[in-house]
């Protein structure tokens, strides 16, 4: 499965990423420079909106992809025509949109002191992610996604 990292800019494509199961660094705190070295040394593919960072990524070989400035849905699309990308809907091996962690199944019991009242009476599958211990359900936010993958799709 491609792994990739994002640049500064991209955090809620990086989220999207990660809920699709793609293990996706998100740039923060460091440097473009390091970012490449990680992703040189993990053969990480560089999501960008910098001619910059994109020229310095070919320069050292590594796959980059320029992602428009649009919307979230230009860019899926643009992955999904660069790289043949399938935006696969659950089940399948979420990750954590905060920490890029791989999310665990759990049953309501499991996770019933985590979430709020009014999510328990409604929804029976949730995740857990062990490194930060956020719980993850299929809510009103899924519904938005859902319908961003169908923009996607049918372009
Ligand atoms: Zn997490």
């Amino acid at each position: 499965m491609m792994k990739f990292y994002a640049d500064s800019m991209l955090g809620k494509l990086s989220r999207f990423l990660r809920f699709f199961g793609f293990d996706t660094l998100y740039r923060t705190q460091i440097t473009v420079e390091e970012m490449l070295q990680v992703s040189l040394a993990e053969n990480r593919i560089v999501l960008s909106q910098s001619k910059q960072v994109i020229h310095q990524s070919n320069k050292q070989k590594i796959q980059a992809v320029t992602m428009p400035t649009t919307t979230i849905v230009d860019q899926l699309v643009e992955l999904k025509n660069q790289l043949n990308l399938d935006y696969a809907l659950p089940p399948f091996q979420m990750r954590c949109s905060m920490c890029n962690n791989e999310l665990e199944e759990r049953t309501k019991n499991e996770v019933i002191d985590k979430i709020p009242k009014g999510t328990a009476k409604y929804y029976d599958v949730f995740w857990e992610c062990e490194v930060c211990g956020k719980v993850f359900w299929l809510g009103s936010h899924w519904e938005d996604i859902k319908k961003i993958i169908k923009e996607v799709e049918s372009r």
